[in-house]
């Protein structure tokens, strides 16, 4: 039998507990960097296919190696997030979550399932292959800093370097069957900015008795777009969403102070800095000739996430063996932003996108939302696939 046989029967035979792992996880879903139970649920069903897995790396990542013939001549490394969001779930599921306003709405139960499927196919596979596979499940992927960032000062991606990482995720726009891919700039930077607008309160019959922020943060708000539409080249990406304005007087009332809060996202390190840096002095400047002044805070985030062209090339084609080329598809790219995207700083690296939607059954919802779910045909494919993506790496 040709190991691709072999790693789609593997894939066959585990398919159900697969998905009943993937049942367990969501219906246990933890938060960025609480993710305790988990870790241990994925440790304990890495040791039961006979790996010794590392566990509390930075904090909650489980790490394991697959060891084939001659395990020093190259490593591949494979990765999952586990961490869950604060939704409160209101599908009517089986295995809707059972824990209060906590919902893996972003399908990381999805990806740590598969990549423990992915463990198994490639531990009975052991004798078959030559080199490494590193298995990463990191914590933390919905809040910074990141849990890739941390992940990479543990040391994950040395002794020795991986030649190529790997990180699958699913994507409602995708019906289920299909694997999205795209080679170079994929996603955003994603920055976020905190503004105080800071003036003077009083009487909203007596404007000139007081400094208005409500107006001020107005101003600000709309001028701010023009460093997007003005400071940005047309020909690159970037986006500027202000989705909080919180100013507590009434009708009759003018605040002290008017908070803002947003997101600047971008494709392109440079202009990144160079767009906060405008940010700020252009909302400085427009409080300060307003008679008023501003705090802020940036809170960064994390980089843009780049897909190597050529890895990307090559695991799509392995994606074609085992799927058929009717099922591998282009995917547009997007000011989303992953923390995937620290590992694609430092070693090749390729996101590609796993396809859950299913109109025929009413799975449509897009990710961060409470109605989220996945058709769970797609872990029939994600284990196997990434599993030969593994395979054909190690076979270069
Ligand atoms: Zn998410
Ligand atoms: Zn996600």
């Amino acid at each position: 039998m040709s190991l691709l046989q072999s790693v789609k029967e593997a894939s066959q035979s585990s398919a159900a507990d697969v998905i009943k792992m993937r049942r367990h996880l969501h219906a246990n879903p933890e938060l960025s960097y609480q993710e305790h139970k988990t870790s241990k649920f994925v440790a304990e069903t890495l040791r039961s296919f006979g790996l010794e897995p590392t566990e509390g790396v930075a904090g909650t990542g489980v790490v394991a190696l697959i060891k084939g013939k001659n395990p020093d001549k190259k490593t591949v490394a494979l990765r999952a997030d586990m961490d869950a969001l604060p939704i409160q779930e209101i599908n009517d599921v089986p295995y809707k979550s059972t824990n209060t306003g906590v919902m893996h709405a972003c399908g990381h139960d999805v990806h740590t399932s598969s990549l423990l499927g992915t463990a198994k196919i490639l531990a009975g596979l052991r004798d078959q292959f030559e080199g490494t596979v590193r298995l990463i499940f990191q914590p933390g992927e919905e809040k910074n800093p990141g849990g890739a960032s941390m992940m990479i000062k543990e040391g994950v991606l040395e002794n020795p370097k991986p030649k190529a990482i790997i990180g699958q995720h699913v994507m409602p726009l995708v019906p289920v069957g299909k694997i999205g891919f795209r080679e170079g700039m994929y996603m955003a930077s994603s920055d976020e900015i905190y503004i105080k607008v800071i003036g003077k309160g009083g009487h909203g019959a007596t404007p000139e008795l007081a400094i208005d922020p409500v107006l001020i943060a107005s101003h600000i708000i709309i001028a701010l777009q023009q460093v997007i539409s003005r400071n940005a080249s047309p020909k690159q990406p970037t986006v500027l969403t202000f989705g909080r304005i919180i100013g507590e007087g009434a009708t009759n009332i003018i605040p002290d102070e008017v908070n803002i809060a947003g997101t600047f996202r971008a494709l392109n390190e440079e202009w990144r800095e160079n767009g906060l840096r405008k940010i700020v002095k252009m909302a400085e400047s427009i409080a300060e000739g307003m008679g008023g002044r501003c705090d802020i805070e940036l809170s960064r985030g994390y980089p843009y996430l780049e897909n190597n062209p050529e890895l990307t090339r090559r695991i799509r084609q392995a994606a074609e063996q085992y799927v058929g080329k009717e099922n591998v598809v282009d995917i547009d790219l997007t000011l989303g932003s992953e923390d995937f995207a620290y590992y694609s700083h430092q070693v090749p690296a390729s996101f590609y996108r796993l396809g859950t939607r299913n109109e025929s059954k009413g799975i449509t919802s897009y990710v961060h939302t409470p109605t989220f779910d996945i058709d769970e045909d797609a872990l029939r494919i994600g284990p196997g696939v990434m599993a030969w993506m593994a395979l054909t790496e190690l076979a270069l």
